[in-house]
């Protein structure tokens, strides 16, 4: 139809005939050569991570959790000359199954103590699971809304690739980045299914356990190893109908604890009720674990058992890197299928296929 505006009569504004649309905004752009992102080098990581430049410090972990070798190799740089600056904070384990609360919690947590005592917090997280699920569950920044958008807290969630063991390495590779960068409190964060507390017990001064009040029986879903390992338990969600429950619950666990010999730190672990919730009693529980700092500190534990984990992550660096060259070397990789299947079939005791797999592997 004709436009009314372009008649000779019309006394009115005029319509244009439009222009046709470049094909691109500048056609010279696409030629340009991409500008290449510069590595940084040893020094630039630690210098920016001595700085707290906290950009720098998510590099640097990315390198640490990076399987190339060469991003490894300078990984372990970084991490040699972070460590005169690493080993100020206090590091708290804080572990319980999914729906404990612990995002909740961490969220109120880490407000509570950078608002009561200041400095800086890290908040990692050990996930055993994500390797399987390709993705990390824990320290998933959308779950601690209001800590992730704090201006002195840096989150990190679980590396992802490899053993159980080999993930916890990483985390600990980047509690000394982090304590490096100034971050003067870490939490480490893991799912309460077992195996992965036994890592966040070997790299923290206190390990906290989330428990709930379920259905009476609380105590019998526990290892007795975790319970032992705890140096505190705080009972969740004690508020409205489920207050007097986990006052009960809390009375269970008091009773159970009695029942283990006393901890080598000369501490007796406590158990507190609490609600991440509602931030009732948050105020207690990190009384509670300052208190026992200084206990520590005070009797020489804290150093013991600092020094007792630099031992056992030897050890553990040891095997992982013996187990790899094991599982990886190519004579290995080629005979084992047919190891595994004579073992099945009963045709090989599993004894004699170890024996012919380790001999194979050192005749190298
Ligand atoms: P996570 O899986 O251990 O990280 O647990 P979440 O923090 O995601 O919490 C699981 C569920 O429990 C969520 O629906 C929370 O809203 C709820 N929750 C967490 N803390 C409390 C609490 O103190 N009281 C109550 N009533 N609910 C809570």
């Amino acid at each position: 139809m004709e436009h009314p505006e372009n008649n000779a009569e019309y006394k009115g504004l005029v319509v244009n005939a439009g222009i046709e649309q470049p094909a691109s905004v500048n056609p010279y752009l696409k030629n340009r050569p991409r500008r290449k992102k510069r590595e940084l080098s040893v020094a630039d990581y630690v210098d920016g991570i001595v700085k707290g430049n906290t950009t720098v410090l998510g590099q640097a972990v990315t390198l640490v959790e990076s399987l190339k070798p060469g991003h490894q190799a300078v990984a372990q740089e970084v991490i040699e000359k972070c460590l005169p600056y690493a080993g100020n904070s206090v590091r708290v384990g804080i572990s319980g199954v999914p729906g404990a609360g612990k995002s909740t919690s961490i969220d109120v947590f880490g407000l509570h103590v950078l608002e009561q005592y200041g400095g800086k917090l890290a908040v990692l997280a050990i996930d055993p699971s994500s390797e399987r699920s390709k993705g990390s569950i824990l320290g998933d920044k959308t779950r601690m809304e209001k800590l992730s958008v704090h201006p002195r807290s840096f989150i990190r969630p679980s590396p992802s690739a490899g053993s159980l063991g080999g993930v916890a390495r990483k985390t600990r590779e980047t509690i000394i980045l982090c304590e490096a960068a100034g971050f003067d409190k870490i939490f480490v964060e893991t799912v309460g299914v077992g195996q992965s507390e036994t890592a966040v017990h070997s790299m923290v001064d206190f390990f906290l356990l989330i428990q709930l009040a379920g259905t009476g029986d609380e105590l019998q879903g526990i290892k007795r190893g975790i319970m032992e390992m705890a140096d505190g338990i705080v009972i969740n969600k004690a508020d409205g109908d489920n207050l007097e429950r986990a006052k009960l619950a809390a009375t269970q666990f008091r009773n159970a604890l009695h029942l283990f010999p006393a901890p080598e730190s000369g501490w007796t672990p406590q158990v507190l009720t609490y609600s991440g919730f509602y931030n009732l009693g948050v105020k207690e529980i990190w009384d509670m674990i300052y208190q026992y700092i200084d206990f520590v500190k005070a009797n020489g534990y804290f150093g013991y058992r600092r020094n007792e984990q630099n031992k056992y992550w030897m050890y553990e660096t040891i095997n992982e890197q013996l187990r790899g060259s094991f599982y990886h070397n190519p004579k290995i990789e080629a005979m084992l299928p047919d190891c595994e299947r004579q073992v099945l079939q009963g045709n090989l005791t599993s004894f004699a296929a170890a024996k012919s797999l380790l001999d194979a592997y050192f005749k190298d």
